[in-house]
């Protein structure tokens, strides 16, 4: 309807019923060069559609309402009872369904499952990302059961399903899905675990089986309040066990000390374990999901995984998993945020010219396009490291070792990258990108948090630091996949013997670990990108994060470079 005292022209059309996963040739590229021949195609049909469901206006309201409408929490019922509930909004449930319907808990026993369980979260999670914390949460609790097979048995088909059953008015033994949270974090402590005050004492006579606890205590950050089950830190009586930072894995336990638990929300019977939530957390972003603060009261039921004192060599496995889901989750922010930049800048026209045709603004984009363009390809590496490691032999020993320094390096690098490429991004929407309903500005106030939970960037530093002297398998691993690229680009040469030189350096090594964490990073996204990206992205990629061709904000790239190329490459097709 036209409106009656103007016309509308000049803003570009909603970005939207479009296959986020078939317009990011980064991606695609990347699932197509990772995954084994005989299922890349059943993976790419798998993500397409997925990817046409993410860019559907439909999903994209779900996440709008979801994040307009937050969690409410419901300590009680009419009559008085405790009921601890949080309530959703229905787009949340809708949300959640479509993750878990799409195999985004699935993928632990799936040919290639971390790859396309991977890039399947980085399409899903560009609708909202929210609800990715319950769904990271659900697929990464399963390594760390695995170290107890009984409880395995139990709780891992109901967490890989691919059903999703909210509610508490059964066990999840009656369930065909289940849901897992993890509960480390305590007031007086988040990164320094060890600090956990939370004890659990063995439940002895009455039937009790072996393994059997109760807690007392509390946890400060208890996300996804509603699920069904959680694994949580608590401190057993004795002589002490595997200390550690929540980066650490251990050195062995004597009698006592942090031991990681299973407990669930409705236990066996049909009857409610208790699990006070005290308040839901009031977040700058992530509103659509519930973090909350969780008493146990000593009746709270508790199941031991793992052994007696090794509660972080347990609950490890779990943070490991849920760490790659911090730098994929970072790298769909940026990926979303730079898709919604340039679809703006090529409808949108300004003195005389579409923006996108504009010098200036091509190097803005082409220079936001790279910082994506290098996150996704080493998210995607670690997928293919995740899946190749699971086996035995050389191979899946090699990928461990990689792991065990790309994971940290690409959590700290990544995820620390979101908050200045969604700002800039932002800006390229001009006033538009301010305003809430460009979806913007839910992007920011996302974009700081996977760089906080899950170890935050300091702890990341030194958790690198760690392996570097703990496991000198680990750095000749990293070596090995960056010397894939030796020879092929000049800058990536010199920037791996800046850092060779830079590990060899042991003075003021824990001051120095930020800024040698993020070159690993640089290098080994380089290296990938210098393997794998078309020649303007490696050359941009060389010139400016590797060579000192580059200013200080984005969109500083030098002006020889076939910018236009990189920029177009990162514009979503729309029918
Ligand atoms: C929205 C949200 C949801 C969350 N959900 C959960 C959840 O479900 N379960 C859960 O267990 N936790 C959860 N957390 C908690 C989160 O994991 C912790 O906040 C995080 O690990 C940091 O711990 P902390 O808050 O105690 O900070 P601290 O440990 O006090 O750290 C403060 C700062 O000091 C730095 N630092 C720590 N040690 C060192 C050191 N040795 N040298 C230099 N710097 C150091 C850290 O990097 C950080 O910047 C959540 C947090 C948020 C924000």
């Amino acid at each position: 309807m036209p409106a009656s005292t103007h016309t509308v022209t000049n803003q570009p059309p909603p970005l939207v019923d479009y296959d986020i996963f078939a317009a990011d040739p980064a991606l695609t590229e990347a699932v197509a060069r990772h995954a084994s021949p005989e299922h890349a195609e059943a993976v790419r049909a798998e993500l397409s559609e997925l990817g046409l469901g993410a860019g559907s206006a439909e999903a994209q309201e779900w996440g709008r309402q979801a994040n307009e409408v937050p969690p409410v929490l419901r300590t009680h019922d009419r009559y008085g009872n405790r009921i601890d509930e949080v309530e959703f909004h229905p787009a949340w449930h809708r949300l959640m369904d479509r993750a878990v319907s799409a195999g985004l808990t699935d993928a632990w026993s799936r040919p290639d499952g971390q790859l396309r369980r991977t890039a399947g979260f980085y399409v899903w999670s560009q609708v909202e990302a929210g609800h990715g914390c319950p769904v990271s949460m659900t697929h990464a609790a399963v390594p760390a059961l695995r170290r107890e097979p009984a409880v395995a048995a139990e709780w891992e088909p109901l967490l890989s399903s691919h059903t999703y059953q909210p509610g508490l008015d059964r066990p999840a033994s009656a369930k065909a899905g289940a849901i897992a949270g993890m509960g480390m974090t305590e007031k007086q402590g988040g990164s320094d675990v060890r600090a956990n005050t939370t004890v659990a004492v063995p439940l002895t006579g009455g039937g009790a089986g072996d393994g059997e606890y109760v807690l007392t205590g509390h946890k400060w950050f208890c996300s996804a309040p509603m699920s069904d089950v959680f694994l949580v830190l608590a401190q057993v009586a004795g002589d002490g066990g595997d200390g550690g930072a929540a980066g650490d894995g251990g050195a062995g336990a004597d009698g006592g000390g942090l031991t990681c638990f299973l407990v669930p929300r409705v236990l066996p019977d049909g009857t409610r374990n208790t699990f006070r939530i005290q308040r839901l957390k009031d977040k700058l972003g992530n509103r659509s999901n519930a973090s909350s603060e969780v008493e146990f009261d000593g009746t709270t039921w508790a199941r031991r995984v793992g052994e007696v004192g090794r509660g972080v060599a347990t609950i490890i496995e779990m943070v490991a998993a849920t760490r790659l889901d911090c730098v994929t989750g970072s790298s769909a922010l940026m990926r979303n945020a730079v898709a919604q930049a340039a679809h703006h800048a090529a409808h949108r026209s300004a003195f005389g010219g579409i923006l996108a045709d504009k010098p200036l603004m091509q190097n803005v984009l082409a220079d936001l396009a790279l910082e994506s363009e290098a996150a996704t390809a080493l998210t995607m590496r670690l997928a293919t490291a995740f899946d190749a490691s699971q086996g035995d032999g050389e191979l899946a020993a090699q990928e461990r070792a990689l792991l065990r320094l790309a994971v940290p390096a690409a959590k700290y690098w990544v995820t620390k990258r979101a908050t200045p490429v969604v700002v800039e991004a932002l800006e390229c929407l001009g006033g538009n990108g301010y305003v809430e309903e460009s979806g913007m500005p839910r992007m920011l106030r996302e974009s700081p948090l996977n760089a906080i939970w899950e170890g935050s960037g300091n702890v990341q530093a030194l958790d690198l630091l760690r392996a570097l002297q703990r496991s000198p398998e680990a750095l000749d691993a990293f070596l090995a996949e960056i010397g894939k690229a030796r020879g092929a680009d000049h800058r990536l040469d010199a920037a791996t013997k800046d850092l060779l030189a830079e590990l060899s350096d042991l003075d003021g090594i824990e001051a120095r670990a930020r800024r040698l964490v993020e070159r690993m990073a640089q290098v080994l996204q380089g290296s990938l990108l210098v393997r794998y990206a078309p020649a303007p992205v490696t050359d941009a990629f060389c010139a400016s994060r590797l060579g000192t061709d580059w200013g200080t904000n984005f969109g500083t790239l030098p002006h020889t470079l076939d910018l236009r190329a990189i920029m177009d490459r990162a514009r979503p097709e729309v029918p």
